[in-house]
């Protein structure tokens, strides 16, 4: 069957003997608002706009010029930030390695005039560390008191597409929420407070660029929550999605396929001596994971559990792979309870729940896309060829071929 729209704008479906039956009008109310960023503010899409590669291009050509003209002090050092989902995706469209990719990228970005490349394995470090001793299961009165305390579970801060969800929907559940910043925006004050403290740039002086894996992340940078007043600058200015870096590659006729490499520059221990590591746990953060094994050890002594490889916890899935329970057992007794919950329609029901007194969990990591950040709006899709699920394997399995270092193992 076939939809017809006719010229008063009735809408149709035409079966195959040729009937015709009219549509109703389908009704949509803002109850109905997943917040998912597909309609944002007017507000909002001004600031988006003000965060493509366009802009970058444009800082770029204003640095050429004030260097010609002998302005130096007007000239920005800039910065680019590569989150691991996003080197992942494009290794897996183009059949290289995530480190290739990354060497790569960091030759493109310096052909363009970008002064330094980095990864944000660390700032992803940082946040796990922090989440976990923030955690309400690192409270020792919550050990003995079980799941009676009203602040469990607590919830993930990591995601923007949940948190503006959250915000514009459920304010009750807002202090579930952990208070710790994401990796983008702590690599943001990692690059503007650190970092420019170690070249000796003003923080206003630096133009920081994130390469990110979704749109969300360029509401998350253009938050006002993220902006220096004193410095009148925001910890992380531009966020470029990776399909918008394929097409600054085809704008710029580079072939990332032949291009030369260039040697990663080294802020922190994942990128040190050239070499690439990567944050332990998923492709959406390692939240779970590490949090769990951190209270693990740090509240009952545990050190033999590897959840990545479901080794010493129990890990239940069932037909909805997008809920996951991952559970730490002795004797019987279930010592800490955590669960993953990714898209909208899990977000939904956990929300519910919690309302309602019935999520019996120390933390839920909370990611509005399904499949989480491997599969998240801004990466790449897979031909046509190849079903989306076995993308996102493949996908997932290049951003784990890299080994992995412990957040607490990595330093500056
Ligand atoms: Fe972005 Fe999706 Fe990851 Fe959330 S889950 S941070 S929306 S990619």
């Amino acid at each position: 069957n076939v939809i017809k729209i006719d010229d008063s704008g009735g809408y149709y479906e035409v079966f195959q003997d040729g009937a015709e039956t009219k549509l109703e009008k389908a009704k949509i109310t803002l109850d109905d608002c997943l917040a998912c960023s597909g309609c944002i503010t007017s507000a909002e899409s001004v600031l988006i706009t003000m965060q493509t590669h366009e802009e970058l291009y444009n800082v770029l050509k204003s640095n050429k010029q004030a260097r010609q003209e002998g302005r130096v002090d007007e000239v920005k050092t800039v910065v680019v930030s590569i989150a691991p989902q996003s080197r992942a995706s494009i290794a897996a469209r183009y059949n290289l390695t995530p480190q290739q990719v990354f060497r790569r990228m960091t030759h493109f970005f310096q052909s363009l005039g970008v002064d330094y490349v980095f990864d944000t394995s660390f700032s992803q470090d940082f946040s796990l560390l922090e989440s976990a001793r923030e955690s309400p299961s690192m409270n020792k009165t919550n050990k003995s008191k079980g799941f009676e305390d009203s602040s469990l579970p607590m919830l993930a801060s990591s995601c923007p597409g949940w948190i503006c969800y959250a915000e514009k929907t459920h304010g009750f559940i807002l202090p579930y929420i952990s208070q710790t910043k994401s990796p983008q925006q702590i690599m943001g004050s990692i690059v503007k407070d650190y970092f420019a403290k170690k070249i000796g740039v003003m923080p206003n002086n630096i133009y920081h660029v994130g390469i990110m894996m979704c749109y969300d992340k360029k509401l998350e940078a253009s938050r006002t929550d993220f902006f220096d007043e004193k410095y009148q600058t925001r910890d992380v200015d531009c966020v470029i999605t990776t399909v918008e870096v394929i097409d600054m590659f085809e704008e710029q006729n580079y072939n990332i396929k032949e291009s030369p490499e260039s040697y990663l520059h080294s802020l922190t221990k994942t990128t040190q001596d050239g070499q690439l590591l990567r944050s332990s746990g998923s492709a959406s953060g390692g939240f779970l994971e590490f949090i769990l094994e951190y209270s693990a050890r740090e509240l009952f002594g545990i050190t033999e559990i590897d959840v990545e490889r479901a080794k010493g916890v129990m890990v239940k899935t069932g037909r909805n792979k997008d809920f996951k329970e991952v559970i730490l057992e002795v004797e019987g007794e279930p010592l800490l309870k955590f669960a993953s919950a990714y898209g909208f329609r899990n977000i939904q029901n956990l929300v519910r729940k919690i309302k309602n007194g019935n999520m019996q969990y120390h933390y839920i990591e909370v990611m509005a896309c399904p499949s989480g950040c491997i599969n998240g709006g801004g990466q790449l899709k897979p031909s046509e060829t190849v079903p989306i699920k076995e993308w996102i394997n493949e996908v997932n399995n290049v951003y784990r071929s890299v080994d992995a270092l412990s957040p607490e193992q990595n330093e500056v």
